[in-house]
């Protein structure tokens, strides 16, 4: 059994369709997301759908709580503003109120899965250390947790102290924790611009983060057409 697990998708549907066609090329029969479905991109409802399909697990992201609130839009950079109210806008009502019916934390059989942290998942905070990474490993009660919001892949494990591990894949191993960064889908900021996520071999007991090129030209001028700040569809490049 190998799972697909993936998010930050945040509108980008071509980067999307590319994680589907891999997942499937790779055999994984179960899809889990860990939030952030919308913002920033142009087509939330149609990623919206996409995953609504799949039946799978999901978990809110901060993305998907703003775009499904009414109250002011506040503490966000100007880019994340502009965009969340062109999604609520172009939301339906019944969408919204699906992303609002999101849960913040779920297990899903062995593992968990969270948008931003476990000790303070309502929060937002970014994991970006193995400090911070600490604080969730002590809320983390599976051995393996995956997670999103900060964009960066990463995986943490925690053994007699916490560490980050090299690279991009891990066995996991008995009597060890790992809190894994999965990257984004349609957004990724470490410097690649191609898509992120994670496959778990169930049976192999093996996780290990892909990136996948696509068409992201389209998605740039779908960005532009919708009238979205022009930054959004550069940075996609750049992978920033
Ligand atoms: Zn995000």
């Amino acid at each position: 059994m190998k799972y697909a697990i993936f998010g930050d998708i945040h509108a980008n549907l071509e980067a999307l369709e590319a994680v589907m066609l891999d997942a499937a090329a790779n055999d994984c029969t179960d899809f889990v997301c860990v939030g952030d479905i919308v913002g920033y991109a142009a087509n939330p409802s149609e990623c919206l759908k996409l995953v609504r399909d799949l039946g799978c697990p999901v978990v809110k992201g901060n993305h998907d709580e703003e775009a499904a609130l009414n109250t002011p839009l506040e503490g966000l950079n100007p880019l994340a503003k502009h965009a969340l109210e062109w999604t609520r806008k172009s939301l339906s009502a019944e969408e919204r109120e699906w992303l609002s019916g999101l849960k913040l934390v779920r297990q899903v059989r062995d593992f968990t899965i969270v948008h931003a942290t476990l000790d303070t998942p309502g929060n937002w905070g970014y994991v970006t250390n193995k400090f911070d990474a600490m604080a969730s490993f002590s809320y983390q009660f599976t051995p393996v947790c995956f997670y999103g919001h900060t964009h960066t892949p990463r995986i943490y494990m925690k053994h007699l102290g916490v560490e980050a591990v090299e690279g991009y894949e891990t066995n996991i191993l008995l009597g060890r924790k790992y809190f894994i960064n999965v990257g984004s889908t349609g957004q990724p900021r470490d410097g690649d611009w191609r898509a992120s996520y994670a496959i778990y071999d169930v049976e192999n007991q093996h996780v290990e983060i892909r990136r996948l090129e696509y068409d992201i030209a389209i998605t740039q001028q779908k960005i532009l057409d919708a009238g979205l700040p022009e930054m959004l569809a550069n940075r996609l490049a750049v992978g920033k």
